[in-house]
């Protein structure tokens, strides 16, 4: 099976799986979106509102500023892949509980099995605690940090969420800055 059937199928395993907390219909879940073969995968939190209708991860204001910042580093958002760690809309966009994020975990971890990208560019906390535990982004942000994952080597870059960044013209700042690092980065990965 090729990596999109592949991806399909997570998609449809979660839209049956009932022991998923926060889904009412097959229709809920916002499964990851991009190209199958990318080397570099993108992680947020969880959907808000246009995602949930348009059922694609960052399809709002912060989707919006990741396409710029993406573009700014003459990347295209088809040419990467986009997910969330909880892939679905909590009630008022609240923060993912951890019986949440576990819940989704499994799911995640199956994408970047089969993606096998070269980097994780984590969005926020809440993925940055998967691949980064105990870490703080303020001091880690923009950096390189070598993980094994699950026998795999993968650069991750922890990075300031997008929303974020429209709340705050500092931390705007800090993840164009952190972004233009990454081309140098794959250039070496590749
Ligand atoms: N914020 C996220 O973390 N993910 C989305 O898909 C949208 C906003």
């Amino acid at each position: 099976m090729d990596k999109a059937s592949e991806l399909k199928k997570i998609r449809e395993t979660m839209e049956q799986d009932k022991n998923l907390p926060l889904i009412k219909k097959p229709k809920d879940i916002i499964p990851g979106d991009g190209n199958p073969n990318a080397k570099i995968v993108f992680v947020g939190e969880a959907g808000g509102y246009h995602e949930s209708i348009q059922r694609k991860p960052f399809v709002g204001n912060a989707g919006m500023l990741l396409n710029q910042l993406l573009h700014s580093i003459e990347l295209e958002r088809r040419g990467v892949y986009i997910t969330n760690m909880v892939k679905t809309r909590p009630p008022e966009n609240r923060d993912p509980l951890p019986e949440e994020l576990e819940a989704f975990g499994k799911y995640l971890d199956q994408e970047i099995e089969i993606i096998n990208p070269k980097i994780i560019v984590t969005l926020g906390r809440f993925s940055m605690a998967k691949f980064l535990p105990g870490v703080k982004i303020s001091i880690v942000h923009g950096k390189v940090f070598d993980v094994n994952w699950k026998s795999r080597q993968i650069k991750v870059v922890p990075m300031y969420h997008p929303a974020a960044a429209l709340r705050n013209g500092d931390v705007m700042f800090q993840i164009k800055e952190d972004f233009s690092k990454l081309p140098e980065l794959l250039k070496e990965l590749i």
